[in-house]
């Protein structure tokens, strides 16, 4: 079984229930839908509670930075208090677009941050063209850590390996200019994750069009392929991290 370690239900073109559905029989057994911004979160938080084998995250995604502010922490930490919700972010730092100042991101992903420590909740981190900062922060991480559609090279993966962070493969992976792909050997397949971002970053060979869960399975295949295990082998591995990171309640 295969689990959508990062995925956004809520923005497909799609209803969740078609999408998990298709999941399901495509032999994606979980799925994790992450929060954006406080409203997003809420409503995944729902969609989690009603539907088996969905989780949820409740975070700000760094192009919603402005939504920061005392209350918009508040409600993150309400919702990371229900069971259906497995993690806070996505937070973190997007120095590609830029949607809001520098410090107004950080200062919101800081304070996610030490929520995460007071909460004990494992962080999904969203960061574009800002890994040294993005490490920075994380500094005062003392939990699990998963840093997202990751695309960094040699050195971001012995950096984010030295520190234990789990790495979440997305499509780009299989793209044929990315760093992280002539490199995955050097991730310790104990932090390997898979995801989609749907419906953001299809893999190769639906590129192009609008991604889903059940698109997982491409991400999976490639990173196997690449690695040299079985694809079985490779579902089983990435579902027990992903099992261990969220604390999920998967039988695998
Ligand atoms: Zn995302």
């Amino acid at each position: 079984m295969l689990v959508d370690s990062h995925t956004h239900l809520l923005m497909l073109d799609v209803p969740p229930e078609e999408a998990v559905r298709e999941a399901a029989e495509a032999g994606v057994g979980a799925l994790v839908n992450i929060g954006t911004g406080v409203e997003d979160s809420r409503e995944g938080a729902r969609l989690a509670s009603r539907m088996p084998n969905v989780y949820s995250a409740a975070g700000i995604h760094p192009h919603n930075a402005g939504e920061h502010s005392t209350a918009a922490l508040e409600t993150l930490a309400e919702l990371a208090a229900g069971p259906e919700v497995v993690a806070l972010g996505e937070v973190g730092l997007d120095y590609y677009r830029d949607r809001w100042p520098r410090e107004v991101q950080r200062t919101l992903f800081e304070e996610v941050v030490s929520l995460a420590d007071s909460l004990r909740m494992p962080l999904v981190i969203h960061s574009r063209e800002a890994f040294d900062d993005t490490m920075d922060v994380l500094k005062a991480a003392r939990g699990p850590v998963v840093l997202h559609c990751f695309e960094g090279g040699e050195h971001e993966i012995r950096e984010a390996s030295e520190r234990g962070y789990y790495l979440g493969l997305a499509g780009n992976v299989t793209y044929k200019n990315s760093e992280t792909a002539r490199h995955l050997h050097l991730i310790d397949p104990e932090r390997l994750l898979v995801e989609t971002d749907a419906p953001y970053l299809s893999p190769q060979p639906v590129r192009g069009r609008p991604n889903a869960p059940k698109n997982v399975i491409h991400t999976a295949r490639f990173v196997a392929g690449r690695l040299g295990v079985r694809e079985e082998e490779l579902a089983a591995l990435t579902a027990r991290n992903a099992r261990d990171v969220f604390r999920l309640p998967l039988e695998l």
